[in-house]
């Protein structure tokens, strides 16, 4: 199928050419986002393959169906850019990537828990200046600590799966348990109760409507003094402006970032030769306790590679059946 790959950079490209030798596509790359300005390229075009920041949204989704596109296939697991409403009401099909490699972003969360206890990009810095100083590089023991895992689907399990093997004490809030976590001993309960009861939380829920922002004032009201918190799943569950009250008033003790609401203008760009805009990111920036990755949890060469074998997998089947098993529809996320 002749594919407008957007979002594209070297690495896509590179992984999804040889997995393409498998499937034989015609791969046209282009380097820009989707937006009102760039849609265009994608005239002429029945599949379109688009990454998280691309953001689909009604108006977009008029337009690449005025062009003649079928498919809109997504490089990822969360489909939160896409209105599926629209592209249901203009009969194109997404398709998505359920689950690459788990174990990469749970890994990444664990190692940004680690280092923003432990403050090794601190201690990197400072050695290599010469400054041996231990000052302000306190941290704690993670083992017996209580670790409060919002989301325990694929993520979220492997994150629990680890921080048991740390010697934590695990505890969970889902709309739906996992049977895996319980069996693992994990325990589920409301969230004010996860909330009081949890050292370290870690979020790995979707971004849907009730997620929007599910970290709030009130939320961060019920958490312990002191508190960890990582999200790598989606920048809007966490409202950041209270998360800064909360840093600054010390309610939250580290803050450990890889996504982050306003991302789509800063991330996955080289911006240092240019002045910041972002005046709350930039907040973000200045505290010693807080770390932030620009949304890398998923990049290891097993991700890479199972996006591509999948998302060219997902093209292959629309093309030959009109359909794919991972399609997203509205009616599939709420069932
Ligand atoms: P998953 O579908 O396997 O698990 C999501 C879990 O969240 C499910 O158990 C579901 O029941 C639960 N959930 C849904 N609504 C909820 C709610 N209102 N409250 C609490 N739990 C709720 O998804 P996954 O593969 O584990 O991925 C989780 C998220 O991680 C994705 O949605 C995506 O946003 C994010 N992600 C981030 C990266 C990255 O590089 N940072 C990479 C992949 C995925």
């Amino acid at each position: 199928m002749r594919v407008a790959v957007f979002s594209t950079k070297n690495y896509d490209r590179a992984f999804l050419e040889v997995a393409n030798k498998g499937y034989g596509h015609e791969l046209v790359f282009f380097e820009p986002r989707i937006t009102p300005e760039t849609v265009k390229l994608a005239q002429g075009f029945p599949a379109i393959c688009v990454f998280v920041n691309d953001l689909l949204h009604a108006a977009i989704i008029e337009t690449l169906a005025g062009y003649g596109v079928r498919l809109i296939a997504l490089r990822s697991a969360g489909f939160n850019n896409v209105d599926l409403a629209a592209a249901q009401e203009h009969g194109v099909t997404v398709v998505r990537v359920p689950a690459y490699s788990p174990h990469s972003v749970a890994e990444h969360t664990v190692a940004l828990l680690l280092d923003v206890n432990r403050k090794i990009h601190r201690a990197y810095a400072r050695v290599r200046e010469g400054n041996f100083s231990l000052e302000g590089l306190l941290g704690f023991e993670v083992r017996e600590r209580t670790v409060g895992i919002i989301g325990t689907g694929k993520i979220g399990a492997a994150v629990a799966e680890i921080m048991l093997g740390f010697g934590c004490n695990v505890i969970a809030y889902d709309i739906r348990p996992n049977p895996v976590c319980l069996e693992m001993g994990v325990q589920y309960m409301a969230l004010p109760k996860l909330f009081a009861g949890a050292d370290i939380i870690s979020l790995h829920s979707p971004l849907t409507p009730e997620t929007y922002h599910l970290i709030n004032a009130e939320a961060i009201a019920q958490m312990k003094t002191g508190v960890t918190l990582i999200n790598t799943s989606r920048g809007a569950l966490v409202d950041t402006l209270a998360v800064i009250d909360g840093l600054k008033s010390g309610k939250i003790g580290h803050l450990a970032l890889d996504v982050y609401e306003e991302e789509a203008d800063l991330f996955f760009e080289d911006l240092s030769d240019r002045v910041l805009q972002d005046d709350v990111f930039a907040r973000l920036l200045t505290f010693p306790n807080v770390i932030i990755t620009g949304h890398q949890a998923f990049f290891t060469r097993e991700a890479l590679w199972t996006i591509s074998d999948i998302t060219l997998a997902n093209i292959a089947e629309f093309e030959r059946t009109g359909a794919s098993v991972n399609e997203v529809t509205l009616e599939k996320m709420v069932a």
